[in-house]
This record gives structure tokens, C-alpha cells and sequence, in this order.
């Protein structure tokens, strides 16, 4: 018998259980499948497709040629199956809200050819919807999430699939894209992502807990965009980690990683929609010159401005300042967090739904665990704090790079302010009292 590895958000070899089911049901032949969905790709911006270009090509070399395809994924897995003539189809599973609803899709069609689709294991060490309360609803709250999910526990990593039989049927295949994209983005593939996280271990997890808040020494593991295309699984990584206080704060971020997904499995519609559906109330502006400000990094406040630029300039930016600027096109620009969220999935390369939603959600006060709404960050006092001598904003707003460390997150408070940086476009205080304002009309 023949099978089929359909490759979605897990482009590895190493540590991956559907893999392992694809070659114990296809001892003569497993076809290594992606399907193009225009549905995904086309939504995706260029950093996103560029750098799945990049791993696909990797996984590609590995696999002796990937079979690629180019469509519905419902037409083109049955295809690609009869063709092979395998009798099963091999997934890690998919609870997102398209994933799900496509893989029942596939799987109908599937059967109408005496085909299964086998789903085994998911990008996450413990299965979205599988940490549950005693009453076996899910948790909304992070923090006993996360002590149910150490509880729960996880399965040790298995070991690498050595010798697959891999075949390719033949027909058509679609060639891999190209895309160029203008970020410099990290090296895609698998052997990359294990590299950065043996880094990682090496030079920054003892610290971890100390660093992870300043963008200025941009010492965090960086393993999103790896783990968002499953280079590398969160089990492989948990494993490794030791005890250390470091160690203990990273977990919790993965822990974060895995709430967010269950989150948004218990909450489907939360993935565009209010998480707290009494926000959808609230008085917000229609997003104009301000939000187009925002999104090319020209504010004039400093570190809004750096990170929007970081953005555009490496498809990633990091957490704290992904807080700021958020905040920043919430409660001071008033704008609805849904066009934040969306800039942010054009151009992250890490853009996941669950973990961006989620992320925007929570600091637009409407989300699970919700900051208090009247807790606004001050974009000023941020800036002095995490990035204290500027290091950061100078390294992506070239504009303040002379202006001293007394001046440079508030370069307007400066007799001569640099003549091609922007004056803010809005004046926070004035701004975080309006916020309140409408938060106190919504109650
Ligand atoms: P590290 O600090 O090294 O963290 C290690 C890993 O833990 C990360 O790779 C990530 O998988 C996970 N993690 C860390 N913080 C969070 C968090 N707050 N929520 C969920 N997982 C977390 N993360 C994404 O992967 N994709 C997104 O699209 C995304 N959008 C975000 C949008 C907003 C508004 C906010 C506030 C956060 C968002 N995050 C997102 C979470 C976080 O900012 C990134 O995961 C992190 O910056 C990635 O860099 P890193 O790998 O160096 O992180």
C-alpha cells in the first residue's frame, strides 16, 4: 500500500507523528504533498510567502522533490490520491476555524473514494480543546490554563523517520513559488530553525526572563516564524528546556502560544470578531490619515514609530513593542483593533491567527484576561524604560540617531527637533483621556 503526507504548518522530518503514520501505512510509496491554497497564499503578504517559499524549497531537496499543487485543497488532495492510489491521507491535525472546516471538507470527499484522512498530532504539545476544566469546559483565564496544561503534560519527542519511501505519482505539479520580498528574513527550513533554537539554549534562555522585555538587546529566541510553519514542534523545544528561572518564564510564553490556540478553538468567531462582545459598542474613528501614519512608522512618537518600521523592515517585531503599538492604534488613534490585526498579518512572517487576535484583543481590553480597558501604556514612559538609551529607536528611525538619550523618545521636547522627524500626531495625554471617556460611555 501506498499513503500520502499532505505538509500544511508542519515542513520537518524530525519529531513529527503524522509522518510516522504516513510511512506505516505506505510501506510501498508516501507522495509528500503541499497544496497551494489560493485561499491561505493569496491572503498571505510577501515576507509570509517568501520565506514559506523558502522552507518548502528545503523540505523539498529532503523529500527528493515535494509534489506541489496549486488549488482547492478538496480537488487536489482527492486527485493527488488517486493517482498515487493510496489508501489513506496523513495530517498533523488543524482546529483552527478554516483548517477545521476544510479538513471535514476533505475528508467527505475523501471517503467518496474509500480514502481516509488520518490526523495525528497537531503544532502544539497539547491539542487545542484538550485542557479542560473538571466540567470539561475551557479555560478563559490564562494562568490556570497554563497550570492545567503543565498537569496535562505531553508526549516525549519521537524520534526522526529515517528511510521513507517517498514517490512522487507523477501528473501535474505545480512549480514551487518564487517571491522576493524586501524584509530580511531569517533562513527558512528546518535545519535553521534547530540551529536558532540550539543558539538560543546556548547564549539567552538563562536570561530570558530578565531580557525578554528590551528590544534595545533583542535577545528573544526569535522561533516564532519556525514555529508557525512547524520547522521545528513546541515538544522538541519543551524537552530541551531545563529548570533554570529562564527556562521557567520561556515555557510560560509557549504555554501562551497554547492558550491563545485554545482559545480561539473554544471561540471560533473571536478569530475577527469581540472576544467580550460588549466592546463591538464602543465609540471608535474611522481609520484615516492616522491609522496610514501608523502603519509606515511615521507617528512621531519614537517608539511606535521604531517598531512600525521593524515591521516592515524584517517581518517581525518584538512583543513589547508589538503591546505598544497596539495600544498606541487603540487608545490613542481610537481606531478598531481588526485593522491593526490585519496590517500586522500582511506583514509578519510569524502571523499567526490565534496568537495575533488574541495578542490585539488583550490589549484592546476586549480579549481574554483582559488588561483592565483603563490600563493605557504610556508610549513615552515604555520607551524610557525598555529601550532606556534609545539603542532601538535609533536603530530603525535613523532620524533620531544624534538626538541624545534625555531627548529621544520625546524628541519634540527639544529646543531644535530634527527637521525630517514628524511632530506627533497626537497628544497622548489629551488622547488617554478621550479613550477613558468613551470606555465610561460604553459602561
Ligand atoms: P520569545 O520571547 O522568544 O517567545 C518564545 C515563543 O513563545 C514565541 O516564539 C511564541 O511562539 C511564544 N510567545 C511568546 N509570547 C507570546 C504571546 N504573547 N502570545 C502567544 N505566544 C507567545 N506571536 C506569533 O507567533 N504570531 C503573531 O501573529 C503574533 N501577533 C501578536 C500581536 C500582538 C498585538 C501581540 C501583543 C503579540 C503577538 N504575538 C504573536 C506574540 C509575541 O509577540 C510573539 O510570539 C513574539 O514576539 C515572537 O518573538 P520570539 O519568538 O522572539 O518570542
Amino acid at each position: 500500500p501506498t499513503s500520502v503526507m499532505w505538509f500544511r504548518r508542519d515542513l520537518r522530518l524530525a519529531d513529527h507523528p503524522a509522518l510516522r503514520a504516513a510511512v506505516d501505512a505506505g510501506p510501498d510509496g508516501v507522495v509528500p504533498l503541499f497544496v497551494l491554497d489560493p485561499h491561505l497564499f493569496d491572503a498571505a503578504g510577501t515576507p509570509r510567502q517568501a520565506y514559506l517559499a523558502g522552507s518548502l524549497a528545503d523540505l523539498s531537496e529532503r523529500v527528493g522533490g515535494m509534489h506541489v499543487t496549486h488549488g482547492d485543497p478538496v480537488d487536489e488532495v482527492v486527485r493527488v490520491a488517486r493517482q498515487a492510489e493510496a489508501s489513506t491521507v496523513h495530517v498533523s491535525g488543524d482546529r483552527g476555524p478554516y483548517g477545521s472546516a476544510r479538513d471535514e471538507r476533505v475528508t467527505r470527499r475523501l471517503a467518496e473514494h474509500d480514502i481516509e484522512l488520518v490526523r495525528t498530532g497537531s503544532p502544539y504539545a497539547v491539542a487545542p480543546g484538550r485542557v479542560t476544566k473538571d466540567d470539561g469546559s475551557g479555560f478563559k483565564v490564562f494562568s490556570p490554563f497554563y497550570r492545567a496544561w503543565l498537569e496535562h503534560g505531553w508526549r516525549d519527542p519521537a524520534p526522526a523517520v529515517r528511510d521513507v519511501p517517498w514517490f512522487s505519482p507523477g501528473g501535474r505539479t505545480h512549480r514551487l513559488p518564487e517571491v522576493s520580498s524586501d524584509a530580511d528574513l531569517p533562513t527558512p527550513g528546518e535545519a535553521s530553525a534547530r540551529a536558532r533554537w540550539r543558539d538560543f539554549l546556548d547564549e539567552d534562555v538563562a536570561d530570558y526572563g530578565e531580557e525578554r522585555d528590551r528590544p534595545d538587546h533583542d535577545r528573544t529566541s526569535r522561533m516564532s516564524v519556525h514555529l508557525k510553519w512547524g520547522e521545528i514542534h513546541p515538544r522538541t523545544m519543551l524537552a530541551d528546556l531545563g529548570r533554570s528561572a529562564g527556562a521557567e518564564a520561556y515555557r510560560r510564553e509557549l504555554g501562551f502560544r497554547e492558550f491563545y490556540a485554545d482559545v480561539l478553538h473554544q471561540r471560533p468567531d473571536s478569530a475577527w470578531d469581540y472576544y467580550d462582545h460588549r466592546f463591538a459598542a464602543m465609540d471608535y474613528d474611522e481609520p484615516g490619515d492616522d491609522l496610514e501614519a501608523w502603519k509606515a512608522g511615521r507617528t512621531g512618537i519614537p517608539i511606535v514609530d521604531a517598531g512600525m518600521r521593524q515591521l516592515l523592515g524584517e517581518g517581525w517585531m518584538h512583543n513589547r513593542v508589538r503591546m505598544i503599538v497596539a495600544s498606541f492604534l487603540v487608545k490613542d488613534l481610537h481606531v478598531e483593533w481588526q485593522h491593526g490585526a490585519r496590517h500586522f498579518a500582511e506583514h509578519l512572517v510569524d502571523f499567526d491567527l490565534a496568537s495575533n487576535q488574541h495578542g490585539w484583543q488583550w490589549v484592546a481590553g476586549c480579549g481574554t484576561d483582559a488588561a483592565p480597558y483603563f490600563r493605557v501604556f504610556n508610549p513615552m514612559t515604555q520607551g524610557k524604560k525598555f529601550d532606556p538609551d534609545g539603542t532601538y529607536v535609533r536603530r530603525w528611525v535613523p532620524e533620531l540617531a544624534d538626538v541624545p538619550v534625555k531627548h529621544v523618545h520625546e524628541p519634540w521636547e527639544m529646543d531644535d527637533p530634527p527637521a525630517d522627524y514628524p511632530a506627533p500626531i497626537v497628544d497622548h495625554a489629551e488622547e488617554r483621556r478621550e479613550a477613558l471617556r468613551r470606555y465610561e460611555a460604553l459602561r
